[in-house]
């Protein structure tokens, strides 16, 4: 894994975005790096990875021609019909995974009960919330979305809100009272809905292409471009929408197939994240609490985080459905991210201690330092999801990158509590 810690941020304006927001500030970079060995292509999202991402460096202009048609075959379907990918965890519960967007989407979880429905998270953009009702309606039930749960208070979580309470249908929000409080502005936030940079990421896409020879990587940047515009588009029609219903520590949705409890267990990535759990299916939603990227600390609690992780690990679960990255059978995923928040505020600890700069941090805490990264193939794992989750063209820049943002947002949030 690079250490490549003189690499500048590539984004002026990072320290007050999302994290998530990776994928176009993410393709700037430049970093020597071969697509996986033995990248199995089992899945047509894994293919449309492969055609996006770093499978294309090196290749002859013949095998270009087909990889662009394919490209753009796979890119205006993604558009079109598949910004995500339903797959079944349970009896009546479905994980949307969110394909990879310029600007990114949030993962949805679906719990179908005997009348209606229950969806979890609601992306980052009205037309994406509503792309995956009508997905839900073509693939899985025809009933109606009865409520809307916001995990938390994110952009990618809560911007597409608007589109369920165009159903016709009767919808109520749920969230945490903290999460509303967050929503309406009472306490400020790192993570800033990216609309404000959307003109500049257009503008470096645009230079970058126009100074590319790579006809491939002239096409990536015009849709990303497009995609960016779009967004921008969609964007007109948001409007900031309130949870109708919230709660401190626990709300009960009752029904006849299974229960569902929205449970709030401490702060951990923002002070006001839920899961959603399902005993008699054995299945837990945990939005960007648990997730399988690596954790965005811009708003968290570092001290309180593994707490939050260790009352919810006190459940019987199986299935773990985030917020980003794929889902889980297993529980590996969440002890691993449990471990390395622990170790980020250990190690930050003792640099600030002993009087070191953020920047020494940085320079001196690398990847490989990471006993948690080292650990079950975490660090492997991450930058793996990382890569096939953002859209870039060419290697992925170091995990190292994450990690310092993680470094930073962790020395800065050290004594929240
Ligand atoms: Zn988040
Ligand atoms: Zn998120």
């Amino acid at each position: 894994m690079h250490a490549d810690h003189e690499h500048p941020h590539p984004h002026p304006h990072a320290h007050h975005e999302h994290a998530h927001l990776h994928a176009a500030v993410r393709s700037r970079n430049h970093v020597a790096a071969q697509p996986e060995p033995g990248h199995g292509l089992t899945t047509r999202r894994q293919f449309f990875h492969f055609l996006m991402g770093s499978a294309i460096a090196g290749t002859s202009v013949l095998e270009l021609a087909a990889h662009r048609a394919a490209w753009a075959t796979a890119a205006s379907a993604t558009a079109a019909h598949h910004l995500f990918e339903i797959q079944k965890a349970a009896e009546g519960v479905y994980f949307a995974f969110a394909h990879p967007l310029a600007v990114i989407n949030c993962n949805a979880a679906i719990f179908v009960r005997s009348r209606d429905v229950v969806v979890v998270d609601a992306h980052s953009r009205p037309s994406s919330a509503a792309a995956l009702l009508a997905q839900l309606r073509r693939e899985v039930t025809d009933k109606p979305v009865r409520y809307l749960i916001n995990t938390h208070c994110h952009w990618d979580h809560t911007q597409g809100d608007r589109a369920y309470l165009e159903t016709g249908h009767k919808v109520d929000i749920i969230a945490s009272r903290a999460t509303k409080d967050l929503l309406e502005g009472k306490a400020p936030l790192q993570t800033k809905s990216p609309l404000d940079s959307v003109p500049q990421l257009i503008e470096d896409f645009a230079k970058r292409a126009e100074r590319s020879s790579s006809t491939a990587e002239k096409a990536f940047c015009a849709e990303q471009i497009r995609q960016l515009q779009a967004y921008r588009e969609d964007m007109k029609q948001y409007r900031l929408e309130l949870p109708t219903i919230t709660f401190e520590e626990s709300y009960l949705l009752e029904d006849a197939a299974f229960d569902l409890h929205l449970e709030f267990h401490g702060r951990a990535h923002t002070a006001g994240d839920i899961f959603i759990y399902c005993p008699q299916r054995r299945a837990l939603a945990s939005g960007d609490a648990i997730h399988c990227w690596l954790p965005n600390v811009a708003d968290g609690y570092p001290r309180l985080w593994p707490h939050t992780i260790d009352a919810v690990a006190q459940l019987d679960f199986q299935y773990l459905l985030g917020g980003h990255g794929p889902m889980q059978s297993t529980r590996t995923i969440m002890r691993c991210q449990r471990n390395y928040i622990e170790e980020l505020v250990e190690l930050v600890e003792v640099s600030k201690r002993a009087g070191q700069t953020l920047k020494e941090m940085q320079q001196r805490l690398t990847v490989a330092k990471f006993k948690s990264l080292r650990s079950n193939g975490y660090g492997a794992f991450v930058a793996r999801t990382l890569a096939e989750d953002n859209t870039h063209f060419g290697p992925m820049p170091p995990l190292q990158n994450d990690v310092n943002d993680n470094i930073r947002d962790v020395y800065n949030n050290l004594d929240r509590t």
